[in-house]
């Protein structure tokens, strides 16, 4: 089985055939150090975190990360919170970085002497409609060719895997939106216990962490944002405008990393041609609001590799067939969920007084009625039956 990227989804593939005795070579353009210090999600749901125990990828996760039975919306002024757990039936979310979970994925690949190998050169998928495809790629100076059963194509949404596919095979569904997020990682302590997502006239902002000592906060900007227009100081004071509560201190300390990130909406149909099988976002992306990017292609893998040991184990093809509907059904909820949190929490418009009006009485809404607070802690802790 080959697998194009070490991200998220091609190193838990792996990961996952490897327990069930499939052989598995995974490719990388990018180095180890590059892969291992991208700095990306941190909210893992319940249901990945089980899946990570449950197969032996969780052993730091557990230790380390910080379980979280609640978020807090900010709006108008105040702070309200989310029962997460009570309102999803115990259901909790993790923080824990995916620049830690990659780290884990490949150590243990590398624990067991597996094929990874990085800065490979030159990728490209052939045959994908026969029953044998074939990896081309250029590593240590040569050209190599690899024979495979099948091909995962995990190498995210600029990679080379979705881009073979013929034209025409694929619908594709997307929308972009006119903003970004200016990310920070800050070495303080967060200033709060939970996750705070901030409306506010300026825009929005959020509060996140990484770790007891490692605050993690972003600011609404313009997809396009010039890094060099933002110096420290002018991070620290959009922060405070727009987190600011009374009686409430944002603690602010040394910028490590930041970044500004694009948002958009994608998805295309069917996530498999012939042999080849797209995973994660290779086959979709999410604006991050929702927190669903990590986790939809953590669940596309395990979909993927049990779909796959069906296979290797019975030649029932069953599962693979089904591959793509299964786990759209879960991408298209997560492709609303995150639109929903999206355009409720942003604003598109300064000048949209009936936008700003809608969104405070939504957001107001969901702090009143159980129901539609219900609703969103279900969504944002993962739904189980989709
Ligand atoms: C800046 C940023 C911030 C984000 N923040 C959040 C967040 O806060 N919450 C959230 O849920 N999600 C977030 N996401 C989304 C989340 O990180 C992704 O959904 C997740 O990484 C998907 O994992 P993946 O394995 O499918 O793809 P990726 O992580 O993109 O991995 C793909 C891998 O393939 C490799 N690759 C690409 N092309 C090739 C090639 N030609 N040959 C070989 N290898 C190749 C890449 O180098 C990469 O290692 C963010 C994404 C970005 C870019």
């Amino acid at each position: 089985m080959g697998v194009v990227g070490a991200g998220p989804a091609g190193l838990l593939l792996g990961h996952l055939l490897h327990r069930e005795g499939i052989d598995t070579v995974i490719l990388e353009d990018r180095s180890r150090e590059h892969v291992e210090a991208r700095i990306r999600a941190g909210v893992i749901e319940q249901g990945v975190v089980d899946l990570l125990v449950a197969t032996g990828a969780g052993q730091r996760l557990r230790a380390e990360g910080l379980v979280h039975h609640g978020i807090e919306l900010q709006f108008a002024g105040e702070r309200h919170r989310i029962a997460l757990s009570d309102l999803a039936r115990g259901r909790t979310i993790l923080i824990y970085g995916q620049t830690e979970l990659v780290k884990d994925l490949i150590a243990l690949r590398l624990d067991d002497g597996l094929p990874l190998h990085f800065e490979v050169e030159d990728v490209s998928v052939h045959d994908v409609e026969s029953e044998r495809p074939r990896i081309r790629y250029r590593h240590d100076g040569r050209d190599q060719e690899l024979e495979c059963d099948a091909i995962a194509g995990c190498d995210g949404f600029h990679g080379i895997c979705r881009p073979s596919i013929p034209h025409g095979v694929l619908s594709e569904f997307s929308r972009e939106y006119p903003f970004g997020w200016l990310g920070i990682l800050a070495a303080v302590a967060p200033s709060n216990d939970e996750l705070v997502y901030a409306h506010h006239e300026r825009g929005f902002a959020l509060l996140s962490l990484r770790s007891p000592e490692l605050s993690r906060l972003y600011v609404q900007c313009r997809p396009d944002e010039d890094l060099a227009e933002w110096p420290d100081n002018r991070i620290w004071e959009e922060l405070q405008i727009r987190l600011g509560l009374e009686g409430w201190t944002l603690a602010e300390g040394r910028i490590l990393e930041k970044g500004v990130t694009g948002m958009r909406s994608y998805v295309c149909e069917p996530m498999r041609h012939g042999r080849l099988f797209l995973a994660g976002d290779a086959a979709h992306i999410v604006p991050p609001t929702g927190a669903k990017g990590l986790n939809l292609a953590l669940r596309d893998v395990r979909v993927l590799a049990e779909a796959l040991v069906d296979w290797y184990r019975s030649g029932t093809t069953t599962g693979l067939d089904g591959y793509s509907e299964t786990c759209l059904r879960r991408v298209w909820r997560a492709e609303h969920f995150s639109w929903w949190m999206t355009q409720m929490l942003h604003r598109a418009d300064r000048d949209d007084a009936f936008g700003l009006k809608l969104q405070l009485s939504q957001l107001a809404y969901i702090t009143r009625s159980e129901a539609a607070a219900t609703s969103l802690a279900e969504n944002y802790v993962g739904l189980e039956l989709v």
